[in-house]
């Protein structure tokens, strides 16, 4: 079995083309077939290598690897121009002259007429010497495929039976000239080359496949199944855009995913394992996956659902692996693991970080006398509290400056308040000038004894 991941690189990778790329994988990994990368960048003014980049990136980045490839189309033009050679020269293919002015009004016409728009076939059977004579002046043409009267069908493996009438397609374009195959032309030609056994793309390219098959069939080539997966859909079931959020995959590590929690998620849309189990790492998937548990209806893409699984992949981490993956988001910091530590049940993103824990990083740190009063208290209650507070870190020597001592001592402290917030409140926002924080005494232990002092000190200055 062999699969192929066909993206164009006119944009960057798509999340949903992700999802594409990795059902092609998994379906070969579970059935110990390969995975070819093709670049289809046959769209010469739209494709650009940066884009190129931008999949490989993503793939790589994601841990979808390929076992050939990746192939790029552009580099393959003599082979399609063989093809388009032999088609013409057997006659199931011809050369078309037709202006497209002429073409749109005969296509404004057929639809006035209430007709589907298709070619009339006015050039099918030009003589010889007019195809030589237009070709020599350089006239501009297309090629089309001549398309017989026939009933095209497929078993789509996942939607079933799909049956279209030729007639409804007429003489399509396949090449703009023998150098300049177009799409349909490109994906059938590799399809065979490259030995693919199983087409699985996104519903939205059911519409190409009778176009594809009649081009098997003029070139006598075997028939790839067909796999056509669910649309990903945002919540309210319209096409998931730029407007939901982002849609490219490396936007998505900028925001500080993990690749295990992507695929985690991408893997449920339009799949699930018929159990109870929802978390699958890819070499799980790589077993489980089978395309008689894809579904045929849209998939709805869920961030909430994301967010959830990248929090779980995060606490996942062991805190040094959590350190290395967090380099582009949080500054190095003498207790680095520390930090990472308090935090990494905190997050659900590694962007929020730097955020979450920049107090670890300031020299000064701005309040709010606002937020520094627990509850009811008053001005004075505030100022009684820190002067005591500072008292009693300044009873701790350094030598017993650690998590244990402070906490030992300010949890029995705390004891002689009507309520511990009224001493560990104000403490812990005095340390992070923050309403969300870690406990006080992690925060404190980390600071060290001199910056947690002066906190202290700034905060009962305001
Ligand atoms: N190049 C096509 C795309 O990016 C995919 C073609 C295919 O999978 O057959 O949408």
């Amino acid at each position: 079995m062999k699969t192929r991941f066909a993206p164009s690189p006119t944009g960057n990778l798509h999340i949903g083309s992700v999802r594409t790329a990795l059902f092609n994988y998994l379906f070969a990994k579970s059935n110990k077939g390969k995975f070819i990368l093709r670049i289809e960048d046959t769209d010469r003014e739209r494709s650009k290598p940066i884009y190129e980049k931008d999949i490989i990136d993503s793939l790589k980045w994601l841990g979808i690897e390929w076992d050939k490839g990746p192939f790029n189309q552009s580099e393959r033009t003599d082979i399609y121009e063989k093809h388009l050679k032999k088609l013409l020269d057997e006659k199931k293919a011809y050369y078309c002259f037709c202006s497209s002015l002429e073409l749109e009004a005969k296509r404004q016409d057929q639809m006035a007429r209430g007709e589907a728009p298709k070619y009339d076939g006015k050039c099918s059977n030009l003589p010889r010497e007019d195809i030589e004579k237009n070709l020599s002046e350089g006239k501009s043409c297309v090629i089309r495929l001549r398309v017989p009267k026939v009933k095209i069908a497929f078993n789509d493996l996942i939607r079933g039976k799909i049956e279209m009438d030729s007639s409804l397609i007429g003489d399509f374009v396949v090449a703009k000239d023998l150098k300049t195959p177009l799409f349909h032309f490109a994906v059938v030609i590799d399809d065979e080359l490259m030995d693919i056994t199983h087409v699985i793309r996104g519903e939205d390219h059911i519409s190409n496949t009778p176009k594809q098959i009649l081009l098997q069939e003029a070139l006598s080539f075997k028939k790839p199944s067909y796999a056509h997966i669910p649309l990903i859909l945002a919540p309210d079931r319209s096409k998931l855009s730029k407007r939901h959020g982002a849609t490219s995959v490396l936007e998505y590590r900028t925001m500080g995913y993990l690749p295990e929690a992507i695929i985690n998620f991408l893997a449920f849309l339009g799949w699930n394992p018929g159990t109870e189990k929802e978390i699958f790492s890819l070499k799980e998937l790589e077993k489980d996956f089978s395309l008689d548990k894809v579904q045929k209806a849209g998939a709805i893409f869920n961030q909430q659902r994301l967010d959830f699984l990248n929090g779980f992949y995060i606490r996942q981490l062991s805190v040094k692996e959590l350190a290395k993956r967090c380099k582009e988001y949080i500054g190095d910091h003498p207790d680095l693991e520390g930090i990472l530590s308090l935090y990494q049940s905190r997050i659900k993103r590694l962007d929020e970080l730097a955020q979450e824990t920049d107090f670890f990083y300031k020299d000064d740190i701005s309040y709010q006398k606002e937020l520094l009063r627990w509850k009811e208290m008053t001005d004075s209650d505030l100022a009684s509290t820190l002067e005591k507070l500072e008292t009693i870190l300044t009873g701790i020597p350094e030598k017993n400056w650690n998590l244990k001592n402070i906490q030992n001592i300010l949890l029995l402290e705390a004891e002689r308040f009507n309520n511990r917030g009224e001493l560990l409140w104000p403490f812990r926002v005095a340390m992070t000038g923050k309403k969300h924080s870690a406990g006080p005494f992690e925060v404190s232990a980390i600071l060290g004894r001199e910056k947690t002092l002066k906190r202290v000190k700034a905060a009962r200055l305001l």
